[in-house]
């Protein structure tokens, strides 16, 4: 078995890895590089696919360049961008099938045509608990687990070398407050099924403890959100707009008490997929992205500020966002002020682009007066023990950690080691368009 660890080892995200097993290849993940996608955002159009790859933006797959014959399918584990944003870029070389969850094949579908790019390869829906046969070789399976956007599972390739996982981000949630638990039961059988190799997500390695559940932070927000009702004035909350089940608690939080109102337009391309697969129910809320209509809604805001909750773009302090414009006194009809709270029910992913962002949008906030909440939110990745538990459930032959750069997946090697793996021998550290043979 060859491991082509393309994108994603010497980096968070970028994610993409080719597995190749008698002469066939099964690709997992063709994902951006988040904070170089910032950097670069406003000279990107302007750029060729290989400059593009030359600033570090989307995985080099050059690696797979005379191989791209031999690739049995496109496999999308969750619709998160680091893990497919870069497939409108990369998919021409490609003439196999793209397979994934329906929401995650939904995503896919939006980031297309959000870039004018038909899509000419044949997309097949797979559920957890379901297989495909890919070749008379291979047999894909996806197995249930929790993150922080719906459709999130675990690849499973069994080949005639031995099985294949691809677990590049999960967590290990047992109190979901949407959907089920892990499917443990299934994760444990690996065990005994000839596992002969795991790729796994290291981003929240260095956290020594498991992953705080959703259901932590939903009684973490209740609290917020009823303190913060008390006071008179305008409430806003901000999250990650992919972050379907956190949207869905923040409305049932609400209990009617104010009108909800949601503004952005990532809010609008990962919701309105979520209200179709019945995700989410958005009755009553009103969702809007474009400024025109921004304006109208804000302007019935600002009359009865009181009776308002706003969930909106801006987590991150992001420049164009809603929040980061209101903030700023961009729009006409609206202008926060004294008495108004922000949620920040998210963490600053730590790029430095994103903590200038989210210092200078804080910083505004402060000047007018505004009161905001930081951090009430839990992580969508496993942590150090959660990754412990996952090393003795599955028992891996070969361990390849991912998601991270050298520091990362070092980190994790020494936990392999204290789990009895030895380096280079069955824990690999590997980089980027390098190939690993098992
Ligand atoms: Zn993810």
């Amino acid at each position: 078995m060859k491991i082509y660890t393309i994108g994603g080892y010497n980096e968070v995200g970028m994610n993409m890895t080719a597995v190749e097993s008698n002469n066939e290849i099964v690709i997992f993940d063709m994902g951006y590089n988040m904070s170089r996608l910032v950097e670069y955002s406003h000279e990107l159009e302007d750029l060729t696919t290989l400059e593009i790859v030359e600033r570090g933006v989307i995985p080099d797959d050059s690696i797979l360049k005379n191989n791209a014959h031999k690739v049995k399918a496109i496999v999308f584990g969750h619709a998160h961008l680091d893990h497919c944003g870069a497939i409108h870029k990369l998919i021409d070389s490609y003439q196999s099938k793209i397979v994934g969850t329906p929401y995650t094949l939904d995503i896919i579908k939006r980031i297309m045509k959000d870039n004018k790019k038909p899509i000419k390869n044949e997309l097949v829906e797979l559920n957890p608990k379901e297989s495909l046969s890919l070749s008379n070789n291979l047999d894909l399976e996806f197995i249930h687990v929790t993150h922080s956007i719906p459709g999130t599972v675990l690849c499973h390739l069994n080949t005639p070398e031995g099985g294949f996982l691809y677990a590049n981000d999960f967590k290990l949630d047992n109190e979901p407050t949407f959907g089920e638990k892990p499917d443990y039961s299934r994760i444990k059988k690996l065990a005994h099924s000839d596992l002969k190799a795991m790729v796994i997500d290291t981003t929240r390695i260095y956290d020594e403890k498991r992953c705080e559940s959703e259901s932590v932070t939903k009684l973490n927000l209740k609290h917020h959100i009823d303190m913060v009702f008390e006071e008179k004035g305008l409430v806003l909350i901000t999250t990650f707009s992919s972050h379907i089940e956190r949207l869905r608690n923040i409305i049932e939080l609400n209990r009617k008490r104010r009108e909800i109102v949601m503004l952005g337009r990532s809010l609008c391309e990962y919701v309105h997929p979520a209200v179709r697969r019945k995700y989410i129910n958005i009755n009553g809320i009103t969702l809007a992205w474009k400024r025109r209509s921004v304006e109208s809604i804000l302007e019935k805001v600002d009359k009865n500020r009181e009776n308002y909750l706003i969930i909106c773009t801006g987590n991150q302090g992001e420049p164009n966002s809603v929040l980061t414009r209101l903030a700023q006194g961009n729009y006409e009809n609206l202008k926060l002020k004294k008495n108004d709270n922000v949620i920040f029910s998210c963490t600053t992913i730590p790029t430095p682009q994103n903590i200038e962002n989210r210092a200078m949008l804080e910083n505004k906030l402060k000047k007018l007066g505004v009161r905001y909440y930081k951090d009430v939110h839990s992580h969508g990745h496993i942590m150090r023990e959660d990754h412990r538990d996952m090393i003795r459930m599955v028992k891996a032959e070969n361990l390849i950690p991912a998601h991270g750069e050298t520091e990362r997946l070092a980190s994790f090697a020494s936990l392999a080691i204290e789990e009895g793996y030895e380096i280079s021998k069955n824990v690999h550290i590997s980089q980027n368009s390098k190939i690993l043979n098992l």
